[in-house]
């Protein structure tokens, strides 16, 4: 389909859930998308409908560095970045590896500012560009056993809205993306790092408890679908003013009403009830 508004847009974590879909319907609205992941070989289909493949480790520097020269050699510029790929190493403090912390902070926070740190420069002499980040109500609540998952979306919070007072007199926008409980294997995965890092220590009983019922709600259908996501994001890339954020899917906005009411122990006691107690 012709675009006249055609961008140029990178999306990160595009091999599954929210990248997936999101790389799929910017590609069908007519933008140049370029898809990157370290699993392509699940990104067949995308590159069929003529999505730009990109292998992209984000904890490798060289990894990132290679994914933006790739594009910049054959586009010369870049339009939207959307720092999508991430994931929840869930697990108590003290159980988890500090290398395990690390890397979490690694995929979710540095390989996204370093995303930044390279596209930038271009965005400035463009005199234009969209820094789009995928940031959760995670980054505003915490829930049981999320530690480091939840530093890692207060981090992308705090960085968003450091770089969208600096990125103003340069016309660039920084958008947040905050989605609630949304079906993709975000929480099989971290249900899978919690169960791991629970497993012969003080925190088993209840560590394994709410991994069981972070899987099962994971595969039940009362989350949201990811294309939800994607509506607000291609939304984000789209219109001429976005909002700074997009607040959307499964209970994202009860969450926040209850976290911002709830005095903090009150707040501790549900989450500690709801994902350590109750059996889902
Ligand atoms: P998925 O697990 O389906 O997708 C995560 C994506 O991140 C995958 O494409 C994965 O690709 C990529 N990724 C993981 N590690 C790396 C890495 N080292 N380098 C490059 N890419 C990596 O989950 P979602 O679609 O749900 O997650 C997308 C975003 O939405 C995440 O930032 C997540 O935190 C956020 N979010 C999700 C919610 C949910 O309930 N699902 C709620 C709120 C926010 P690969 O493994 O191939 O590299």
């Amino acid at each position: 389909m012709a675009n006249m508004n055609q961008k140029i847009i990178l999306i990160t974590g595009a091999s599954s859930g929210i990248g997936y879909t999101t790389a799929m319907a910017l590609s069908r609205q007519g933008h140049k998308v370029y898809a990157a992941a370290r699993r392509v070989e699940k990104m067949g289909v995308l590159h069929q409908q003529g999505v730009q493949i990109i292998k992209l480790d984000l904890t490798i520097e060289n990894s990132i560095e290679e994914a933006v020269a790739t594009i910049l050699d054959k586009e010369n510029r870049i339009d939207v970045l959307i720092n999508n790929a991430g994931y929840g190493y869930f697990g108590a403090i003290e159980n988890v590896d500090m290398e395990e912390a690390r890397r979490q902070l690694e995929v979710n926070v540095f390989g996204l500012a370093r995303l930044c740190q390279l596209i930038l420069p271009i965005m400035r002499k463009q005199g234009s560009g969209r820094i789009i980040n995928v940031s959760s109500v995670a980054g505003k609540s915490v829930l049981y056993f999320g530690g480091w998952y939840h530093v890692s979306k207060y981090a992308v919070e705090a960085f968003s809205d450091a770089l969208r007072m600096e990125m103003k007199p340069f016309g660039i926008d920084v958008v947040l993306i905050e989605p609630g409980g949304i079906k993709t294997e975000w929480g099989i995965i971290a249900a899978k790092h919690l169960a791991e890092s629970s497993k012969q220590t003080p925190y088993e009983q209840s560590g394994l408890h709410m991994a069981g019922s972070l899987d099962k709600v994971y595969r039940m259908d009362i989350l949201s679908k990811p294309e939800i996501v994607t509506k607000a994001i291609c939304k984000a890339v789209n219109t001429k003013h976005p909002h700074v954020r997009y607040c959307i899917g499964f209970a994202s906005k009860t969450i926040l009403f209850f976290h911002h009411l709830l005095p903090a122990r009150w707040w501790d006691a549900l989450m500690r009830t709801l994902f350590g107690k109750i059996k889902l």
